[in-house]
């Protein structure tokens, strides 16, 4: 018995008032997004307060479901089984099959919710309701009725077809991507930043990332993870622009001109610099990091402080920031992302940093010892930002 169609559930866009028809729009874009990467034919369209999706011929079941666990905006959706008309006496046969096949342990209690769209079907839904129950009940002798809290609703729409349902699968919810404008994702080969980006993606933000590799310090096979890292987010955010940034040069010349214990706080500085730049230039409303106050030297609030002053126009969204690591842990493996964060692949800030860096930096400090970078750094800081590469993922 196959199922040919989804009906998918969303709620949180459904009460934003004039802005619902763009939300769903967005909503509609997004899973004809998504099933565009499974084989088959789909038909995506919308009626009153759902979506549907339609299939023709063969198509990929499992690969459908997880597509569409992907989408952010869709709260459930449910695998229809899409019935042609041939009479009550077949319907009922129809759905003792779909039931022995859903729940072949039986031992659930359920009940019928009928909806007779087409008024010209001889069956009313109170008496669809009533006679399938009790064919059911006949078929199934360990189910039973609880018209309060079945385990199993099974719904039965009668339009020009009939469509069966019981199964609810969760969706991804948050908002369809779109609806909230773009960042732009500091994203290192680490466990926060992707997580960091699932998580701001999810209330509709479309993503841009920038890297910064520092080769041949760094590889290529760390730079390949950050790919790696961008591709699977992408399968959430849409297509994910990555600029990789060459910061070589930069931390070579902080590393001559400043104090050893600074080279973090300060490399960070000049990321974020760099980050917000090409954030602009790309029409970011945003820059998103994965820090988390005291996780490292450089995430104390003194540090995030000072990383944070440079940052001249975009807010900063820092999804993490009050996160422990191990809810971090729990998220980036939930979405997919550990298995390749943790990849022992160097880090272009592991290399430089100092045995014991600063945790407490005065903003007055730190801008002071930058004065020393005063000859070389803008021609570095353009170098970089015009020589990125730009790679599209998704
Ligand atoms: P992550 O697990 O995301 O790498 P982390 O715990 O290693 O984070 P830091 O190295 O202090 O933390 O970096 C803090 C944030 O700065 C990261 O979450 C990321 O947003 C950004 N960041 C750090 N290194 C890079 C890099 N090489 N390229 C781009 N962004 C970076
Ligand atoms: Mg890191």
């Amino acid at each position: 018995m196959k199922l040919t169609a989804f009906l998918i559930k969303y709620a949180e866009i459904a009460i934003k008032g004039k802005n619902r028809p763009l939300f769903e729009e967005a909503l509609l874009k997004e899973i004809r997004r998504a099933l565009k990467r499974v084989e088959g034919s789909f038909h995506v369209y919308r009626t009153q307060g759902r979506m549907h999706v339609d299939t023709e011929g063969d198509f990929d079941y499992n690969g459908a479901v997880e597509a569409l666990k992907h989408v952010f905006g869709i709260t459930s959706f449910h695998p229809v089984l899409v019935l042609e008309d041939e009479g009550f006496e077949q319907l009922k046969e129809s759905v003792r099959e779909y039931m022995a096949e859903t729940y072949p342990e039986g031992n659930i209690s359920f009940k019928v919710n009928a909806r007779r769209a087409r008024k010209n079907y001889p069956v009313e839904s109170m008496e669809i309701n009533a006679r399938m129950g009790e064919a059911l009940l006949n078929a199934f002798p360990s189910m039973h009725v609880d018209v309060k809290q079945p385990d199993v609703m099974l719904h039965i729409e009668v339009r020009e077809k009939i469509y069966v349902y019981s199964v609810d699968i969760p969706g991804a919810g948050g908002m369809p991507v779109g609806t909230g404008g773009k960042a732009m994702l500091l994203l290192s080969g680490g466990i926060d930043s992707p997580v960091a980006g699932y998580m701001i993606a999810k209330r509709g933000v479309a993503l841009n990332a920038v890297y910064f590799h520092a080769p041949p310090y760094t590889s290529e096979r760390a730079r390949q993870k950050v790919e790696d890292l961008a591709k699977l987010v992408s399968a959430y955010a849409g297509e994910v622009w990555l600029h990789v940034v060459n910061f070589t040069d930069i931390q070579k010349y902080i590393y001559e001109k400043c104090p050893h214990d600074e080279l973090t706080i300060i490399m960070r500085r000049y990321m974020m610099r760099i980050a917000e730049r090409i954030a602009l230039d790309c029409g970011c409303l945003a820059l998103i990091t994965g820090e988390s106050i005291g996780q490292v030297a450089s995430q104390t609030t003194q540090s995030l402080l000072v990383t944070n002053e440079v940052v001249e126009e975009l807010p900063v969204f820092r999804p993490l920031i009050g996160f422990d690591k191990q809810d971090i842990v729990e998220l980036s493996k939930s979405i997919g992302t550990y298995d390749t964060s943790i990849l022992p692949y160097e880090d272009c800030c592991t290399i430089w940093v100092a045995k014991h860096p600063v945790t407490k930096p005065s903003p007055k400090i730190i801008r002071k010892h930058e004065e020393h970078l005063k000859e070389g750094i803008d021609e570095l800081f353009e170098k970089a930002v015009s020589g990125r590469d730009v790679v599209k993922l998704g």
